[in-house]
């Protein structure tokens, strides 16, 4: 930020020092995801990838009256498909899911309508790990001449992806740089060569006059060196994080009147969601916190809503039961410790707020 300040849109030389660094950045995001750099667009980070391809379909294929498009995607923080259709009059069709969250491929294709324009679905979620079929899903949208959008936010750093390989019926993806340890505000969309799509930043020619406004070269050459360092070592990775996974997971089940929350093998190495019931996942949390424990409820985006999760009534979870759930997610800085220690102290809390509940009556006062 200090020796190399050029505008990589400019033409002195330290804007082309700029610039240099921003193309090195998209090699090592191509190579990453087994694209061409031509094809990785930069952005603000996950929510602009998924509000460009998914409006920018819109735009660009409402020419053609096509006006259609689908949703198992529910981007974690806004409900950006409802407002597509509430403001141009596109119809949205969400397709259900099971109760561990995932899509059928079947169920899909029987809802493509003549006029669909557009299939999103997220390739894993943020709240519950669910994995989704995503090489199925995408099978089925280039059979019908659909462009397929996924969500790969989650995915990055825990699935390896290959967008040449088995994601190649993907035709565009969203990325962020924070979720795979990078810097926050920058992010990326893949768009395959071909696919037709409206800007959604207006102004400069930057990124090949597809996104407009001045590179943030700094996020983007951390971006760079992030998803190089995540994509270097998944497997290991992986196995280190789903081994300390399954540990905390058998621990915390055997707390009674507790259920995990999602697919049991297809989700993320570090992804945990549980419900406990009487309980609030607030109080929980906060309690957490108290002892040094970071957790959530849903998702981070909408903690403040007082809602249950819509992920959580997705898959049937009852709303009461949802209330009283938590995620505890594990990454690269966990350590075993620290699963011993979220096992000594949960219990514990789950068993004080219970205490107070006035709902709850332990299962041998009620046979009585
Ligand atoms: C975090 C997240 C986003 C939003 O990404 P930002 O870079 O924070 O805007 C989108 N989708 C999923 C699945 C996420 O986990």
């Amino acid at each position: 930020m200090k020796e190399h300040f050029g505008n990589p849109s400019s033409l002195y030389s330290i804007g082309r020092e700029g610039k240099e660094a921003v193309e090195t950045a998209r090699e090592k995001l191509a190579k990453a995801l087994g694209a061409r750099p031509e094809e990785i667009y930069f952005t603000s980070g996950g929510t602009e990838s998924d509000n460009w391809a998914v409006k920018g379909t819109a735009f660009a294929r409402r020419k053609k009256r096509k006006a259609h498009y689908y949703h198992a995607n529910r981007t974690p923080c806004s409900p950006l498909s409802l407002r597509v259709s509430r403001n141009t009059g596109f119809d949205v069709t969400y397709l259900p899911v099971d109760e561990y969250g995932l899509v059928d491929p079947a169920e899909l294709e029987a809802a493509i309508r003549e006029d669909t324009i557009l299939i999103s679905v997220m390739y894993a979620n943020n709240e519950i790990g669910t994995i989704e079929p995503v090489s199925e899903i995408g099978k089925v949208a280039r059979e019908h001449g659909i462009p397929f959008h996924t969500d790969a936010v989650q995915a990055i750093g825990n699935i390896p992806l290959d967008l040449s390989g088995k994601e190649r019926d993907v035709d565009m993806l969203s990325l962020s740089s924070h979720k795979f340890y990078g810097p926050k505000g920058i992010g990326a969309l893949y768009i395959r060569d071909g696919i037709e799509i409206d800007n959604y930043m207006h102004g400069g020619a930057q990124e090949r006059e597809k996104r407009a406004g001045t590179e943030n070269v700094a996020g983007i050459m951390g971006m760079g060196k992030a998803i190089e360092l995540a994509t270097a070592n998944i497997e290991g990775h992986n196995e280190k994080i789903r081994k300390m996974r399954d540990r905390l997971r058998a621990g915390i089940l055997e707390i009674p009147e507790c259920r995990l929350n999602g697919h049991p093998e297809k989700r993320l190495s570090g992804n945990l969601n549980f419900s406990f019931e009487y309980i609030e996942g607030e109080s929980l949390l906060l309690m957490l916190d108290q002892m040094g424990i970071c957790s959530s409820t849903g998702s981070a985006c909408s903690s403040g809503s007082l809602g249950p999760s819509h992920v959580l009534s997705a898959i049937g979870v009852p709303p009461e039961i949802a209330q009283g759930s938590l995620r505890l997610t594990l990454g690269d800085a966990n350590t075993e410790e620290d699963i011993n220690y979220v096992l000594e102290v949960l219990p514990e809390i789950v068993g004080k707020l219970r205490a107070i509940s006035p709902f709850y009556k332990p299962a041998s006062v009620c046979e009585k």
